[in-house]
C-alpha cells in the first residue's frame, strides 16, 4: 500500500465514523479527492487504492492532468470522474465542457448557458452544483442564498446541464460547533431549494441530490450537517506549496 493509499484509508475511516456518529448511512457521503497541485502519479496511486472521483481547481492544470491520464501508453482505466471545483471565467467554459464530468462552482447564468451550448451532444450532461456564499464572506465567489432558487430554475431548464445540488466553501471556523452551525445553514437552503424544485420542476428535482461541503479541516461537521460529498485534498495527498484558491 502506498502512502496515498494509507491516507485515503484514514480519510474513509473518518467519513465512516462521522456518519455513524451522526446516525447516517456511510454510503450516503461520497469522497472527492482533491488532487490540485499534485501530479498524475498521485492520481494513479489514489486510483489504485480504489478512488474514482478527483477534484481540480486550476483549469489548465486539470486539463493537462486529465490528458496525461487519458492518453497512451498508460491511460487510467477505468477513467476517473473529473470534478472542476475552481472558479471558471467565461472565456474558459469550453475547457470545462470538453473535459470535466462535474462543475461545483456555477454561480452565473451566462456561464451556465455557455456550458450548455458547448457541451457535446455525444457527451453525458455536465453535472453541476451551484456555489453558495453561505456565510457572506466579503470577496468570495458564490451566490447570495436568495439568488440560488432563481438560478436553479434557469439551470434546471438547460438541455446539456444536469443540476445536482449546492456547494459551499465556508470561512474557516475555530471549532466543530461553529463549523456545523454554518454547514446547517447550507443544508437548510439545500432542502428549501429541493422542495421548491419538487413542486415546480419535478424531473429536475429528481437529480438534485448533492450537497458538496466539507474539506480536510471540517468534514466531520459537514457530515453531521448533511453533506453528501466531501472534498478532501491535504489529508490524502499531503500539504500543498501553492495556496488553495477559494
Ligand atoms: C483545495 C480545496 C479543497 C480541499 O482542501 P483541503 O483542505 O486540502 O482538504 C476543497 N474544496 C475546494 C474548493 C478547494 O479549493
Amino acid at each position: 500500500m502506498t502512502m496515498i493509499g494509507n491516507k485515503l484509508q484514514e480519510v474513509r475511516e473518518r467519513i465512516r465514523q462521522a456518519c455513524l456518529d451522526a446516525g447516517r448511512d456511510p454510503e450516503s457521503v461520497r469522497l472527492l479527492a482533491v488532487s490540485k497541485t499534485f501530479g498524475p502519479e498521485a492520481v494513479r496511486d489514489a486510483a489504485a487504492a480504489g478512488q474514482s472521483a478527483f477534484g481540480e481547481n486550476y483549469l489548465q492544470e486539470g486539463v493537462d492532468k486529465i490528458a496525461a491520464l487519458s492518453a497512451p501508453p498508460e491511460p487510467l482505466v477505468p477513467r476517473p470522474e473529473w470534478h472542476c471545483i475552481g472558479p471558471v471565467q467565461s472565456n474558459k467554459t469550453k475547457l470545462v465542457a470538453a473535459h470535466f464530468d462535474w462543475l461545483h462552482t456555477l454561480d452565473r447564468l451566462k456561464i451556465a448557458q455557455r456550458l450548455s451550448e458547448q457541451r457535446g451532444a455525444d457527451q453525458a450532461p455536465l453535472q453541476v452544483c451551484l456555489q453558495v456564499n453561505i456565510d457572506g464572506g466579503a470577496n468570495k465567489s458564490g451566490l447570495a442564498p436568495e439568488a440560488v432558487l432563481p438560478l436553479a430554475r434557469a439551470v434546471g431548464a438547460l438541455p446539456h446541464l444536469r443540476l445536482r445540488g449546492l456547494m459551499t466553501i465556508p470561512e474557516p471556523q475555530p471549532d466543530f460547533e461553529s463549523q456545523k452551525r454554518v454547514h446547517l445553514q447550507a443544508h437548510a437552503l439545500f432542502e428549501q431549494v429541493r422542495a421548491a424544485l419538487q413542486a415546480e420542476q419535478p424531473a429536475c428535482a429528481a437529480h438534485f441530490d448533492t450537497l458538496s461541503m466539507g474539506m480536510t479541516g471540517d468534514l466531520e461537521a459537514a457530515i453531521h450537517a448533511g453533506s453528501t460529498m466531501v472534498r478532501v485534498g491535504s489529508a490524502i495527498f499531503g500539504g500543498r506549496s501553492v495556496p488553495p484558491a477559494a
